[in-house]
Parts: structure tokens; C-alpha cells; sequence
């Protein structure tokens, strides 16, 4: 598997406008985002397997995210008409979840234990199967969002040199590629993970 700094440069070929490799550990977290999808302003809470409540306890996705070694953060920037370019969005949010399923794709063969973390909800599906009760028809391949993972994606943009915003009449989606889980600790039984 080559370095993070390799794949982010791999991932950016792929068609990310941009993408960094980040510490694991310099991973900004913050689980009040958990509080921010129940107000439910996308429409998806309770409505998608990844999305809450659905998704798992934020403790316990936030210690998923941390117990790999190597994490890079991606970006796509799409043009809208304007800021009420309704359609222009969802287009960009599709274009986003594909390129996010070629990094899955792409990883799952380089690095087996990975995971990919889009934006929204998983959008794999043109409906999730969630709202009629049935089960996800990808269970292998669902994508977990960022935030309900408890990823505070405008800090994680600043810490990885991203830019958040990229100008008037854009719409810019992140993910990240986690990869390789951590040895066991120097706490646990005296040897060095690193
Ligand atoms: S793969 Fe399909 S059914 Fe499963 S969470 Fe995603 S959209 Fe829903």
C-alpha cells in the first residue's frame, strides 16, 4: 500500500479537486453533530441505514474512524447556476458519491480493512430501502457520512490546507479514506505501535 501522500495524489487523478493526507489523531471531532441531525434539515434522519439513528452510536463511530493509521480527506467543487440551483446540487452530490465509490473500490483492493466516509447520506440507492423497512441492499458498501461519524468537516478542511468554501456559485463535498488499522497501543502490552 503506498503512503497517504501517494494516494491523496492517486485520489486527485481520479477527479477530487483536491485531496490531503491528515493524522488520524489530528482528526477534528465533535458530537454535537449527532444533535445537528436530529433537527433533521436534509431530510434524511431516520430515512437512510448510514444516516441516525440508524448509523450507531457517534462514540462508538468516532473510535471506528480512530482506530485506523492513515487517513486521507478529499474534496469535489461543483458549479451551480446560482445558490438556489437546486438541481446543480444534487448533481454535484451524485458526481461526489461516485468518485467516493471509485476510492471504495479502489482501496477495497489495495487495503481490505478500510473505510471511505462521504457527504450526506449514502446515495447509493436512488431511494434507500430504510423508509419501507427493508434492509439495505449494500451492506458492504454503504457509505457512512462524515458528520455522522462526528467529523467536524469545515476544521478538518483547515487542518488539511482544504479550502471549505471555493467561491461564489460552487458547492464543494468532502470524504476521507481511512486505511490500515493501528497496532495494538504502547499502554496495552509494552510494544510500540509505530
Ligand atoms: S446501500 Fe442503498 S439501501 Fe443501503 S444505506 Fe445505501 S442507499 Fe440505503
Amino acid at each position: 500500500m503506498q503512503s497517504a501522500i501517494e494516494l491523496a495524489e492517486q485520489i486527485e487523478a481520479m477527479g477530487a479537486f483536491r485531496a490531503a493526507a491528515i493524522e488520524v489523531d489530528a482528526i477534528p471531532f465533535d458530537t454535537a453533530f449527532r444533535d445537528a441531525c436530529r433537527q433533521n434539515s436534509c431530510g434524511f434522519y431516520n430515512r437512510c441505514w448510514t444516516c441516525p439513528p440508524d448509523a450507531g452510536e457517534i462514540d462508538e463511530l468516532i473510535a471506528r474512524v480512530r482506530a485506523y493509521r492513515y487517513a486521507v480527506a478529499f474534496q469535489t467543487v461543483s458549479s451551480l447556476e446560482d445558490s438556489y440551483d437546486m438541481e446543480g446540487m444534487h448533481a454535484a452530490a451524485a458526481a461526489h458519491n461516485r468518485l467516493t465509490l471509485k476510492i471504495q473500490d479502489l482501496l477495497s483492493t489495495l487495503a481490505p480493512e478500510s473505510m471511505v466516509l462521504g457527504a450526506g447520506a449514502c446515495g447509493i440507492c436512488k431511494t434507500c430501502t430504510k423508509p419501507d423497512g427493508l434492509p439495505c441492499r449494500f451492506p458492504d458498501r454503504a457509505i457512512l457520512s462524515l458528520e455522522a461519524c462526528g467529523i467536524d468537516v469545515s476544521a478538518l478542511a483547515k487542518r488539511c490546507g482544504l479550502r471549505y468554501i471555493n467561491g461564489k456559485n460552487t458547492v464543494t463535498y468532502f470524504g476521507i479514506a481511512l486505511y490500515e488499522a493501528r497496532g495494538p497501543s504502547r499502554d496495552q502490552d509494552g510494544v510500540s505501535d509505530g
